[in-house]
């Protein structure tokens, strides 16, 4: 019964990951065994839960340890740049030798909303980039106006840094170049479904098919078909969509590349993701 489960699962047409949801933050999620279930249901079997920062990093592991297909990523988004302490790296220090934490994030630079001092962004970015170094993981960068700045952080760290992924990447080609150079992959959200996204569409068009990913970013960012709604990982399919309308794929051939691509970009592999689902014994 269980090998049919999994068996099942290796049969689905489409197979899709969802390179970046924070399940855990919050309460957006009251009823995520019910969302958890439409996730499996559209295919979305692997799902990379983000922390954003000391908050929802314990519960953010505690989910990927109870539910199949669901990896960490722990560390303190740019927001919370500003009250972050020694006392914070050294709490993440103990929370980053689980198993299922997989890359340091989200970390990086938010100059739109800019909650902390720039100054103060970059010096917790420059910090937890060298903690990903010294747990030899891989890291989930946000960067949101800010991108020279991120791009000559992150090009400091050239050849130290394993690589990572752009999450909700939305810059031009010459910034996803830019990044492609320094061995990131290049994640879109549900803003590549928008009406105004043209100059995203154009970028997603011509990014190297082995380097791109899909992600719903939610609570937030909804495609098009749910905007005003609560966005959750079964919605990525919509992406996922939007992306082979653009490359003249099919949405199975998206699901696949990006789906590899994700389990490329955080060092895991196909068959451990899918076993998660035999142990759980659904
Ligand atoms: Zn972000
Ligand atoms: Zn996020």
């Amino acid at each position: 019964m269980q090998r049919e489960i999994v068996h099942k699962l290796e049969d689905m047409s489409i197979r899709l990951a969802d390179s970046h949801a924070h399940l855990d933050l919050e309460d957006h999620f009251p009823d995520q065994a019910a969302v958890l279930r439409r996730a499996r249901e559209a295919g979305v079997l692997l799902v990379i839960n983000v922390a954003t920062g000391l908050a929802d990093a314990p519960q953010v592991i505690a989910t990927a340890r109870t539910s199949p297909g669901i990896v960490a990523v722990i560390g303190v988004h740019p927001h919370g740049a500003g009250a972050m302490t020694d006392q914070d790296l050294a709490a993440l220090d103990s929370l980053a030798a689980d198993p299922k934490v997989v890359a340091i994030g989200e970390i990086g630079l938010d100059f739109y909303r800019r909650r902390a001092p720039e100054e103060i962004q970059q010096y917790w970015f420059r910090r937890q980039l060298e903690f990903a170094v010294a747990h030899k993981k891989v890291v989930v960068i946000h960067t949101r106006e800010a991108t020279p700045v991120t791009l000559s952080i992150l090009r400091e760290y050239r050849g130290r840094i394993k690589g990572g992924v752009m999450h909700c990447f939305d810059g031009s080609l010459t910034e996803a170049r830019a990044f492609l150079d320094l061995g990131f992959y290049l994640s879109f959200s549900g803003t590549l479904t928008y009406p105004k996204a043209g100059g995203l569409r154009q970028v997603a068009e011509k990014a190297p098919l082995d380097r791109i990913l899909v992600e719903t970013d939610c609570p937030y960012l909804p495609p098009q078909p749910w905007r005003g709604k609560r966005n959750e990982p079964a919605y990525v399919v919509a992406t996922a969509r939007q992306l082979a309308d653009i490359r003249g794929l099919t949405l199975e051939e998206v699901a696949t590349h990006t789906w590899d691509n994700t389990l490329t970009a955080f060092g895991l592999q196909k068959e451990a993701v899918l076993a998660q689902y035999q142990a759980a014994n659904p």
